[in-house]
């Protein structure tokens, strides 16, 4: 009998502590001595260090205060802390661009100049306009003025050119006066500005400069056939010219100028090839075929019992560094290295992305999508940690602490006390670093696994493709539906409705595309339009966890068929979001298969599932510790 125990006879105070990779959630509880269960309190925090690692302790210590706290209670009455057995798992990730736009004669311009003037498309030789006077007549010209010129000038030596007879179709300024320019102009043309390296642009030279009306992107410069037509190239010059069609898209102006030389590629760059180990196989697979090529070879090597890179390639340095990773986080003081053979990779997800890169040889700081392939890469060590991590835990709360249950059973367990959950079923932690099946069978039996990828590959592939540069915003775009902020007194939402407010919005969020945060719109830093960032956001979700749900279901299921599944409960922070749990049951719903979101305990939702099942394991051991057996 505990000597510590404040309440009845036999009754024992615990607390279930799960470790995630990003949050370590408790549950306080007292257990009678039939085994009955009183929830007294929940917590979480975040994890601090990477998962089953000593630094674990600082969070799961603060983890169960924070649950005594709630519950009224102190840790001297705690009998025991039951922790999650979790293999340590990492997820590294890595994004690789495939493909290089290169554009080695200056043939191409092609941005979004704040001012540009004019409107239209406008073909002719490139001149400089000191030398416009020197034009035959009748010959359409693009006029290129130099840096040095003042508006009132550069208009009055066009104006002058044109009253000559020169046909001015167009032209090419450093400044930003475009607009200053065309009002001046006697025959308005198209005219681009903000072109810092105008000195680099070829003279004598064919060259076409299209503006859009305001609002509107180009039309003819961005349209490989577009500019087939201007500059009346064959099927084999078009080919060649198709890169500057799509480094232009979405432009409001551009100039694309035809030098003879002219060499632009669209190179393809050898990342490496992927070699994967696994059910008695070898297979090589090149990671610039893609990530259906990849993914598909993964699913021919289950289970995965290693994966590596060809050395001396991009892939190989990443998966090299997942593994170096491993190694760092597992060596302790006073214990001998890991030796990094003994970490395998385990699972790897592949995901086609895109990422913004500055165009080679361009004269305004072009940018182009380049393909890219991002890998998540999940380590698994043969050696778990965990046992030291309740040794530091006891140590630091003054109770004793021990392994409670493996994290997969676990989660079942604590998905079972959602309302309407009974046995069979499946459920899915989706976590930050990796994706969670587990089965439980009508007669008790569980399967659990995991797999590479989850909320924080979504994150990244967020903030890379939107270019956004910053983890935090690109977190928020993933949490928070958006908005266009069309009025200080009104938005309309990413679903079309209108909403007004009666104080005017602060002036930050003006004209922005915004997520609605709990503290308001914030604007999002990124030239796309709505459209176009709720596309990149929902294709990121279902890419990493409609993928992961069917990949981690298949291993889990009867035969790998997912018509044997009946219910699966979703589990774990992503299962919070706003649109994945949609996602995924729409993609499971043609299998016949029931899903929802959790709600563990009754009240807190996907979350604590690992926590509140260790305490349920608990209680329902025939023989508990320090308390004989029960009856
Ligand atoms: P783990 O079990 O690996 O520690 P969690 O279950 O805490 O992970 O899930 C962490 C992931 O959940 C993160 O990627 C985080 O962005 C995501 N997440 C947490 N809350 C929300 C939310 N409200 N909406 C969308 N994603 C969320
Ligand atoms: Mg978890």
């Amino acid at each position: 009998m505990s000597t510590r125990d404040d309440g009845p006879p036999g009754t024992q105070l615990v607390v279930g502590v799960d470790i995630g990779n990003s949050t370590t959630e408790a549950c306080l509880a007292e257990i009678g001595p039939d085994g009955s269960i009183s929830y007294l309190g929940t917590n979480l925090t975040r994890t601090t260090g990477v998962k089953g690692t000593p630094d674990n302790t600082a969070g799961a210590l603060s983890a169960i205060r924070g649950a005594l706290a709630r519950g009224g209670r102190s840790a001297g009455e705690v009998h025991r802390v039951l922790l999650n057995e979790a293999t340590p798992v990492i997820s590294g990730l890595a994004m690789e661009t495939i493909t290089e736009t290169i554009i080695t004669e200056s043939t191409m311009i092609g941005h979004n100049p704040t001012t540009p003037g004019g409107e239209g498309l406008g073909v002719g030789t490139t001149r400089s306009i000191g030398e416009l006077g020197e034009q035959e007549p009748g010959q359409p010209v693009v006029c290129v003025v130099p840096p040095g010129w003042d508006f009132d000038d550069a208009a009055a030596a066009i104006n002058a050119a044109v009253g000559s007879g020169v046909e001015v179709v167009a032209a090419i300024l450093a400044g930003d006066d475009a607009v200053l320019v065309t009002n001046r102009l006697v025959r308005p043309v198209p005219v681009v500005d903000e072109v810092a390296a105008v000195e680099k642009v070829p003279l004598g030279m064919l060259a076409a400069v299209e503006v859009a009306a305001p609002g509107r992107t180009i039309r003819t410069l961005s349209n490989s056939y577009g500019l087939a037509t201007v500059f009346g190239l064959d099927p084999a010059e078009t080919r060649q010219v198709s890169p500057v069609a799509r480094a232009l898209t979405g432009n409001r102006s551009a100039v694309v100028v035809r030098t003879p030389s002219g060499d632009v590629t669209d190179r393809r760059i050898p990342v490496g090839e992927l070699v994967l180990r696994g059910a008695g196989k070898t297979l090589r697979v090149d990671v610039d075929a893609g990530a259906e090529a990849i993914m598909d070879a993964v699913a021919r090597a289950q289970p995965l019992d290693d994966a590596h890179g060809e050395p001396g390639t991009h892939v190989g340095g990443m998966l090299a560094q997942v593994r170096d990773t491993m190694a760092d986080v597992m060596d302790s003081p006073g214990q001998p290295a890991v030796p990094v053979s003994d970490i395998a990779i385990r699972d790897v997800l592949a995901v086609d992305t895109f990422v913004p890169a500055e165009v080679r040889g361009g004269l305004a700081g072009e940018v182009a999508l380049e393909n890219a392939v991002a890998l998540a890469a999940m380590v698994r060590t043969s050696r778990s940690r965990m046992q030291l991590v309740a040794d530091l835990v006891s140590e630091g709360l003054g109770a004793e602490a021990a392994i409670g249950g493996i994290e997969g059973e676990m989660a079942v367990n604590g998905a079972l006390t959602t309302p309407g959950v009974d046995r069979p079923v499946a459920v899915l932690d989706l976590g930050g670093g990796s994706t969670d099946a587990a089965l439980l069978t009508r007669e008790g039996k569980c399967t659990a696994v995991h797999v590479a990828g989850a909320g924080e590959l979504v994150t990244k592939l967020i903030d890379s493709e939107l270019a956004l540069g910053d983890r935090e915003v690109a977190e928020g775009v993933k949490w928070f539906p958006l908005a266009k902020v069309e009025s200080f007194f009104h938005i309309r939402h990413e679903d079309g409705t209108v909403q007004f407010f009666d104080e005017p919005l602060p002036p930050h969020v003006y004209a922005r595309v915004v997520v609605l945060t709990p503290e308001g719109p914030a604007p999002v830093p990124t030239r796309h339009g709505l459209d176009s960032v709720r596309r990149v956001r929902r294709e990121a979700k279902r890419r990493v966890f409609v993928v992961n749900a069917l990949r981690a279901l298949r291993q889990v299921a009867p035969a790998g068929n997912l018509r044997a599944l009946e219910f699966v409960v979703l589990l774990g922070g992503s299962a919070l979001d706003f649109e994945i749990p949609d996602m995924i049951a729409d993609a499971l719903a043609p299998h016949g298969i029931v899903c929802g979101t959790g709600n563990v305990l009754g009240t807190e939702g996907p979350r604590n599932a690992v926590a509140s099942g260790l305490v349920r394991a608990y209680a329902a051991a025939p023989v508990r510790a320090g308390q004989g057996p029960t009856r």
